[in-house]
């Protein structure tokens, strides 16, 4: 019965003159989200709404749950159009909507009719109180209660006549694209794919950048990023995903610095290349997925050493959530199952039996200076690894 939807947005409404930007990303990624999705649609900007069109047959669940992974949607709304023949056919049409969308009579309900066309022969207060009348008389169960009605039933005229009174909760958030662009440090842990969704979720564009360390992290750790990152694409978009050959660095540091300061020093040359690759592809800020106190590198004496030679802000959306928090996302996102696959990353296999949970930074530095001559080199060097993959949802 429906073959439409109105898309609802909320937060991008308020938002003045750049409404018209916001609305495009909007549209855009509607459509990205929207091909995966058998059948052929059309999305069309009016008036401030969006409406989605099916042309041809589609799968209802699979095209609703697949907006609802478009962030900026406060709502789904799906729609019937009934041509404009007369008020007759409109009543006729609309006891059928009724009859079908509620089988279940024992409901309030209220019209409200809008003109979007001001040369219906009706106004909005005549189709509200006729259209009133006809459900009335057709469902004798059935009730009007202007204030808190269960069901709103919406009859828009336009050239067409649009039906609908069903609103699903869409993600909320902002469309991606509405917000810059940041780099997300993408391990193959539960973490990190939770942080990216949650920046995208406020607009931001996501690149990312994986370090991996063969032969210690074998090419199946790499693949279940790429993954990771597919999964995520399903919600900011495609992913330029840079892959870091960091092995050489990580030898170099377990060779010359004390292994208890292992993972922070990794940790830090980690953000360094991060955000040498960030400022290079127009990346505004950098996004991890810590947390306070989660791991040893993850105390706030840790976080501050590591913070310590990143210049652009970084973003950890996760910094005050518990782990339970972190994992009901990820469960809710769809990555969780992938995350737990037990292949290894390059921070548990070097990882020290009794790391630092307390860092001094002069200490660190001082640690680092027996890099000096060395470590420039390598840095540069894993820099040419740089692998681009484009991960998208699309392929
Ligand atoms: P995650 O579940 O995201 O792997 P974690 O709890 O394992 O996080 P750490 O291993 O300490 O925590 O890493 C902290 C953050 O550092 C990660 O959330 C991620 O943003 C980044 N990170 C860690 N390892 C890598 C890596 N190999 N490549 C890219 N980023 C990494
Ligand atoms: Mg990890």
């Amino acid at each position: 019965m429906f073959t439409a939807f109105l898309i609802k947005y909320a937060e991008i409404g308020i938002k003045g003159k750049n409404r018209h930007l916001f609305e495009e990303a909007l549209a855009k990624q509607i459509k990205y989200a929207l091909k995966r999705c058998e059948g052929e649609f059309k999305v069309t900007r009016t008036q401030g709404r969006i409406y989605v069109d099916a042309l041809s047959d589609f799968d209802y669940d699979e095209t609703v749950e697949n907006l609802k992974t478009v962030f900026g949607v406060s709502g789904i709304c799906p729609v019937k159009y009934v041509e404009d023949e007369g008020f007759e056919k409109l009543s006729e049409e609309i006891v059928k909507y009724m009859d079908e969308v509620y089988p279940d009579k024992n409901i309030t309900f209220k019209v409200n009719a809008r003109r979007a066309r001001k040369n219906y022969p009706k106004s909005s207060m005549e189709i509200n109180a006729d259209l009133g009348g006809v459900i009335l008389d057709a469902f004798p169960e059935i009730r009007v209660d202007v204030h808190k009605p269960d069901v709103m039933l919406n009859v828009e005229i336009r050239e067409k006549i649009y039906i609908y009174s069903e609103e699903i909760p869409g993600p909320g958030g902002m469309p991606v694209g509405s917000n810059g662009k940041a780099m997300l440090l993408l391990s193959g842990g539960i973490d990190s794919p939770v942080a990216g969704y949650m920046v995208a979720k406020r607009g931001v564009k996501i690149d990312a950048v994986y370090f991996h360390a063969p032969p210690y992290t074998s090419d199946r750790a790499k693949q279940k990023v790429v993954d990771l990152a597919k999964l995520v694409s399903r919600y900011t978009g495609p992913i330029y995903l840079h892959v870091i050959n960091f092995t050489d660095i990580q030898l170099a540091i377990y060779e010359k610095c004390p292994h208890e300061e292992l993972t922070i020093i990794m940790r830090r040359y980690m953000m360094k290349i991060a955000e040498t690759i960030a400022k290079e592809t127009e990346c505004l800020g950098l996004i991890t997925g810590e947390s306070i106190g989660q791991v040893a590198s993850q105390t706030i004496q840790s976080l501050a050493v590591t913070n310590e030679v990143c210049t652009l802000p970084v973003f950890r959306p996760l910094i005050g959530f518990d782990k339970m928090e972190i994992v009901d996302i990820s469960e809710k996102i769809g990555t969780y199952e992938t995350s737990i696959l037990p292949y290894e990353d390059c921070c548990t296999i070097f990882v020290a039996k009794h790391p630092v949970t307390k860092p001094n930074l002069n200490v660190i530095k001082r640690h680092e200076k027996n890099l000096d001559g060395v470590i420039d080199e390598l840095m540069q060097k894993a820099l040419e690894t740089d692998e681009v993959i484009i991960v998208s949802s699309e392929n």
